[in-house]
């Protein structure tokens, strides 16, 4: 049997062994708790049959985790030191390749192909969001993105209408996925221990966008307009989007929604209606 990885001891050894040092800048701190690489490999449901996306596998903890269960684990690491150390830790499992590359510039539709595939990771946290964006923008054939966020993000990708916190994120998420918290990491779980709190979220991917819009691309430019003047009127918030006020004087005519009203209270549906009145007169 191969040494669990998920482990302060076997992880210090590799770290010596490689003279590694966690890269704050590459957002490292490695898991050291095999049950929360479990519950991370049992959240996705994975097993054999299974194609898996793996983002950052660090010195391979949840990798091991991932490839134990069956499933055909591909990981993209950007540190450029790692592939060498994962040839070794990750030594006899057939069912991992290592990807060396920055998930960001990847060409993951061609690195995965057409079949469906899960997303696993405990992320870095200095671009999590611009790697759910990233892998959420492109329509790829996921079914389900398991992975570790910051607590406070997690929170904002589940927020809903009114809350202090529902912004882009939120809605993003809940428009292509339908996520929820699965449970909380301490900050002890990992080497080196972060300064803030972990979830692991779970996103199950829809078939379909949470409500149909004519163009994705101006939904999205709405929604980001409302939220990136908080204190603004929808009205005004649309200039900020890159209409006229006639244009915006005549979209909330048509949609019959009230143009006094903040962002932060429009839901889903409502950004829809608002964005699709809005194409007809872009
Ligand atoms: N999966 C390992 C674990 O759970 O212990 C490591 C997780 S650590 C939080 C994040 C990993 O992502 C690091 O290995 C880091 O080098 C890698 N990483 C950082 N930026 C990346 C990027 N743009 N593309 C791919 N991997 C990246």
């Amino acid at each position: 049997p191969r040494p669990v990885i998920a482990n302060p001891q076997v992880t210090r050894h590799i770290m010596k062994a490689f003279n590694l040092r966690a890269a704050k800048k590459l957002g490292q701190n490695f898991l050291v708790d095999a049950g929360i690489v479990q519950g991370i490999v049992d959240a996705a449901e994975a097993g054999p049959g299974d194609r898996i996306l793996e983002i950052g596998p660090g010195i391979g903890t949840l990798t091991q985790g991932l490839a134990e269960s069956g499933a055909e684990v591909t990981a993209v690491e950007l540190d450029k030191k790692l592939p060498a150390v994962l040839a070794e830790t990750l030594a006899g499992y057939d069912n991992v390749t290592i990807v060396p590359g920055d998930i960001l510039k990847v060409n993951i539709r061609e690195l995965m192909g057409d079949q469906p595939f899960k997303v696993a990771a405990n992320l870095p946290y200095y671009i999590t969001t611009p790697i759910l964006m990233a892998l959420l923008e492109q329509h790829l054939p996921i079914s389900v993105l398991v992975t570790m966020v910051q607590k406070e993000v997690a929170l904002r990708m589940v927020a809903k209408p009114g809350s202090k916190i529902y912004g882009a994120l939120s809605v993003a998420v809940q428009y292509y996925t339908r996520p929820h918290i699965a449970f909380d990491v301490p900050p002890r779980s990992f080497i080196p221990a972060p300064e803030v709190d972990s979830v692991v979220i779970v996103c199950d991917v829809r078939e379909k966008p949470a409500v149909a819009v004519k163009s994705e691309k101006l939904f999205f430019r709405v929604v980001k307009a409302a939220f990136g003047q908080r204190r603004k009127t929808m009205s005004n918030a649309m200039k900020g989007a890159g209409f006229v006020p006639e244009q915006i004087a005549g979209a909330f005519e048509k949609c019959g929604l009230d143009s006094t009203r903040r962002g932060e209270t429009f839901s889903m549906e409502e950004f829809g209606i608002l964005a699709d009145a809005l194409t007809e007169l872009a």
